[in-house]
């Protein structure tokens, strides 16, 4: 099973970025080129009928740069403060302490109306960063159809934030 594979492709740093955190590092898992592939396909396959792949930076870009290209649609960064040139449209979100803000393109869908998206990111939290994307895609028009993680610390309930914005989310490991 592909969420077997992922446990056991991924590890545990503890004590990442700070003290008491356990970070579950993807790296492992982008070095094995069949599984790194299994994933792509996992997202590409299910999700044909977007128009386009938003990813989060900046692992959400390793994955939805893969996942775009191996559906041939767009793919749409969603970056941290300051990194995009043309003019933007940020969302704030809460951290542990103080905030964050990400931004996207404000003609980020422009030759598509209603256009349908699939969000990627590498891992789903407390789902902050998650919610803040979400938010983005449907202020600039976009209709998020599912957001997809490799994995879901599902003890921090992240998923609901996105549930209350009426998105679908699909976790390969929970
Ligand atoms: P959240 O906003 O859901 O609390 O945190 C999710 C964001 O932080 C994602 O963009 C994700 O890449 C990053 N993140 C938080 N914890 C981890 C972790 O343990 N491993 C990895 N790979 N990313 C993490």
């Amino acid at each position: 099973m592909l969420a077997e594979k992922v446990k056991k492709a991924i590890r545990d740093i503890p004590d990442y970025p700070k003290k008491g955190i356990i970070f579950k590092d993807i790296t492992t898992l982008l070095n094995n080129g069949e599984l790194f592939a299994e994933v792509v396909d996992y997202f590409a396959n299910k999700y044909k009928d977007v128009d386009f792949v938003c990813g989060i930076e900046s692992r959400g870009f390793i994955f939805g740069g893969a996942i775009a290209y191996a559906m041939k649609k767009g793919f749409v960064p969603l970056r941290k403060k300051g990194k995009l040139p043309y003019t933007t449209v940020s969302e704030k979100y809460a951290l542990e302490y103080g905030f964050d803000e990400i931004e996207i393109h404000i003609d980020a869908f422009k030759n598509i109306k209603n256009p349908k998206v699939l969000l990627i990111d590498d891992l789903i939290a407390t789902g902050g960063t998650a919610e803040a994307a979400v938010k983005l895609i449907q202020k600039v028009g976009g209709e998020v159809l599912a957001a997809g993680f490799l994995i879901e610390l599902s003890f921090l309930d992240g998923v609901k934030k996105l549930e209350n914005l009426g998105v679908k989310v699909d976790s390969i490991l929970k």
